[in-house]
């Protein structure tokens, strides 16, 4: 293995530790997010995510496997500050017929910090020539796109329900 190729391991390596450990925070700040949901829809759209971020997890832990190592985790202060601004929308909106705009909002910051991580970790795994590490990572990056898409519908929907301005 070139020194280049070994770097790029390693930062692979580092990558997944950094989205196993979002991934698991994720998994336990959905279920509140769900709660606080003020629309069905919304409350449905985040529980939905919650089996297929389980699912996530798993393929990581697949990941883990392909390069002979054990899933660990590794503290990813990015996710910690998205989680938290999710939690202070929600204690902030409390009861605000705006909370679900913050719920969403929130919710997105969250996909768009997935799609760049697992973007970026399949480029790899396909320069280090891992052909199946690169599919489950695909196949978890399209579910974060459309996870993104829903969240968007939610909230056009949300506007359009809106009463009018006299
Ligand atoms: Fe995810
Ligand atoms: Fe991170
Ligand atoms: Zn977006
Ligand atoms: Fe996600």
């Amino acid at each position: 293995m070139s020194k280049a190729t070994k770097q790029l391991a390693d930062l692979f390596h580092e990558g997944l530790k950094d989205i196993y450990f979002a991934e698991k925070k994720i998994v336990t700040a959905l279920p509140k997010m769900a709660k606080a949901a003020g629309s069905e829809d919304l409350a449905a759209a985040f529980k939905k995510h919650i089996n297929e971020t389980e699912e996530q997890v798993t393929r990581l832990e697949i990941v883990f496997e392909l390069i002979d190592q054990k899933p660990h985790g590794r503290n990813c202060p990015g996710i910690m500050g998205l989680l938290d601004e999710g939690q202070e929308v929600t204690k902030e909106y409390k009861n605000s017929p705006a909370l679900d705009a913050g719920l969403i909002a929130a919710a997105q910051a969250v996909e768009h910090y997935e799609i760049s991580r697992y973007g970026t970790l399949m480029v790899w795994a396909q320069q280090l020539g891992m052909t199946e590490a690169a599919t489950l990572l695909h196949r978890t990056l399209q579910e974060e796109v459309k996870a993104h898409a829903l969240l968007t519908q939610l909230a056009e929907k949300a506007l359009n329900r809106e009463p009018q301005m006299a």
